[in-house]
């Protein structure tokens, strides 16, 4: 039994090192692995190979808005992108409190998409977002029905609203602009690689059939240049999943959400998703109020 298993683990050795070898020898972390995989492009899909690899992968790219966030102001407009400080809210619309321990919830911030040149996915939408942050966690097994732990109320179109403020005694954090005009280019994760382009996945395992998903990994960071950040705070474009994607359903149609906005933890604004994590506010862009609001940890 001993000697069958060694023998097993040895031949599995063999054939990872037989695939490795086949692949031109180059790691995925070697310095040499990108002109390698360079080399077989060239080989395997005629001249300019490779450059036709990267060009498949910036066909699957999706235009999004960078956030940054500016200094604590005063004078905001009544409907301007911001995180804290207090929402937009219409007539008999109250503070929210939470449906699973009915404490009153946290306002994160609220993001106008009318205001962001060329939003490509949808009309204008202001959207207010709320979160208990005792009741929504990270590890919390599916996204929580809205009201219980989140809450998001969309405005496709604003009336004569005002600002509506949290009950008595909440601490208010003075609002933070939060400025959407930078585009970047973000792609998608190696998991939603295969729904989107089986043939691109066909060439990358021509090419590198030891760990395809490094080889993913290593044309990404060539794609999107030296000065790419992970996980970044964005509106539109891809969601980067810390856990893995969680799909959710437009009620109303049935189809996946996409992302509207990704947010990181900022501690010093209060706003902490669970360890390091990133709330991805999910939207229908024909149904806006179709919403949901997931949470993931580091
Ligand atoms: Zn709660
Ligand atoms: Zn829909």
């Amino acid at each position: 039994m001993e000697a069958e298993k060694l023998a097993e683990q040895n031949n599995n050795r063999d054939e990872r090192q037989q695939a490795l070898a086949d692949a031109g020898g180059a790691r995925p972390n070697d310095k040499n692995f990108i002109p390698v995989m360079t080399q077989r492009a060239n080989e395997f899909f005629g001249p300019g190979g490779f450059d036709k690899v990267i060009a498949a992968l910036n066909g699957l790219a999706k235009e999004g808005h960078e956030i940054s966030i500016g200094k604590a102001v005063e004078d905001l407009g009544l409907t301007e992108s911001h995180l804290c400080g207090a929402p937009y809210g219409e007539a008999n619309q109250g503070w929210p409190h939470c449906g699973e321990c009915s404490k009153s919830m946290t306002f994160v911030g609220q993001l106008n998409t009318g205001m962001i040149e060329d939003f490509p996915e949808s009309g204008p939408g202001l959207y207010t977002i709320f979160v208990c942050f005792a009741c929504n966690h990270a590890a919390n097994e599916s996204p929580a029905p809205p009201g219980n732990g989140w809450l998001v109320r969309t405005y496709t179109t604003v009336s004569n609203g005002s600002r509506i403020r949290p009950p008595r005694g909440t601490k208010e954090t003075p609002a933070r602009p939060m400025k959407t005009n930078d585009t970047v280019k973000t792609l998608p994760q190696w998991d939603f690689v295969d729904k989107l382009d089986p043939d691109f996945v066909d060439m990358l395992v021509r090419l590198y059939p030891p760990d395809v998903e490094s080889l993913y990994e290593k044309l990404q960071a060539v794609a999107l240049g030296p000065d790419h950040e992970a996980a970044f705070s964005h509106v539109g474009g891809y969601p980067e999943w810390l856990g893995g994607e969680e799909i959710v359903l437009c009620k109303k149609c049935q189809s996946p959400l996409s992302l509207l906005l990704q947010l990181e933890s900022i501690e010093s604004l209060g706003l902490k998703f669970g360890d390091e994590g990133i709330a991805y506010l999910m939207y229908c862009p024909n149904h806006p109020a179709d919403t949901s609001l997931v949470v993931q940890g580091a």
